[in-house]
């Protein structure tokens, strides 16, 4: 039986848009495809408020993070981390041999503009990574204010993790300064997995000029940057998740609209953690709060493991916490084209099986 995944991605996904990957293919070095590819980078524009070039990559989301932290850093990157994603830029550039250092905040508790501004005036950095969203603590980190701290430092590159957010979130690319904005397509924006797309600036493709080793399937600016100047893609991409993408976006634009789709993740966000506190506690940093997955502290002290089996054979599921936190925290997603009473159902649900 199929359930409905209240899971932080993949993410449900609607049938219209499952619909759209069904289509004959088509040659990739096209004008078809070329046009495919420029209403998607022109759609993507808009959702992300920027007039950045805009790539798609072939792979999840993680792919576009290696290709950035490896193409953009030649002196030394500041990893900010709040969780596992953030751990996993650092993880990269340990096995890429990408001089790196962690900063990492404590469990629930977001970067700070002060942190990366200590950091960034020591003068050792030319890369700065954050992860926007942090999908496994739930907190939502201060990109515009951050924004404005690496904006002081020309060299620095300020590459961004908006895969849990991006979609949900309004993110302002260009308002925040960001180099490199990046996300995949199974989480808010509402898509299988299988493609991830970025938003690069020209300081960053200027950068990765300068860069050594860049290899080749990831290399960002030899490769990406020249095809997507003539909205052509470097190998052969997924065209499904294209036609998928492109008639997602042109729903999400313009028939939901974005200040509805932004609402409404903002009103689901509000009804988990009213819930949450109601029942439990919420488990970061109450001014950092993720709009797209809430962190729950699991006070009752109950089986996570065994509620979703109870959820499962009623039609859902949820996710329990992130490494250290499995038992100690239940996360709850509530991205891409949710319906706030399908949301409202799990809730029933849960406080049925647990007695609340
Ligand atoms: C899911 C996730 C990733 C990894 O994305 P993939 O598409 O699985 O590679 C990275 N960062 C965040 C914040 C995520 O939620």
């Amino acid at each position: 039986m199929y359930k409905k995944l209240f899971i932080p991605g993949p993410v449900d996904v609607l049938p219209e848009v499952l619909e759209a990957f069904a289509k004959p293919q088509i040659a990739h070095r096209s004008q078809e495809a070329t046009d495919l590819q420029k209403r998607i980078s022109e759609n993507l524009q808009k959702l992300m408020y920027t007039k950045n070039q805009i790539i798609l990559s072939t792979s999840s989301g993680s792919g576009i993070m290696e290709m950035a932290i490896r193409s953009c850093t030649k002196k030394r990157a500041a990893v900010f981390s709040v969780g596992a994603f953030g751990d996993r830029w650092y993880k990269m550039a340990e096995c890429n041999s990408i001089p790196a250092d962690r900063f990492k905040s404590e469990d629930g508790q977001p970067t700070t503009p002060e942190m990366v501004e200590e950091a960034l005036k020591t003068g050792k950095y030319d890369v700065v990574t954050v992860t926007h969203n942090e999908t496994s603590s739930g907190i939502m980190n201060p990109v515009y204010e951050i924004g404005q701290v690496v904006a002081k430092y020309p060299n620095v590159i300020y590459l961004v993790d908006t895969v849990s957010s991006l979609g949900g979130v309004k993110v302002e690319v260009d308002k925040c300064n960001i180099d490199i904005c990046l996300t995949s397509t199974q989480k808010a924006l509402g898509l299988p997995p299988g493609l991830a797309v970025a938003a690069v600036s020209e300081r960053a493709y200027e950068r990765a000029q300068t860069v050594e080793n860049r290899g080749w399937y990831l290399d960002l600016v030899g490769v990406y940057k020249k095809a997507a100047a003539s909205y052509q893609y470097p190998s052969t991409p997924t065209t499904p998740h294209m036609w998928a993408l492109d008639y997602q976006l042109d729903r999400i634009i313009n028939k939901e609209g974005l200040e509805n789709r932004f609402n409404r993740h903002t009103e689901q966000a509000d009804i988990v953690r009213n819930w949450a506190k109601k029942h439990f506690a919420l488990y970061s940093n109450e001014d950092y709060l993720s709009n797209t997955v809430s962190c729950i502290k699991n006070t009752l002290g109950n089986s996570i493991a065994d509620l979703n089996k109870t959820l499962s054979s009623r039609g859902y599921m949820i996710s329990n916490g992130y490494g250290t936190t499995k038992e100690k925290v239940f996360r709850i997603a509530h991205m891409a084209d949710r319906k706030t009473e399908d949301l409202l159902a799990l809730l029933k649900e849960i406080e049925e099986v647990w007695g609340l």
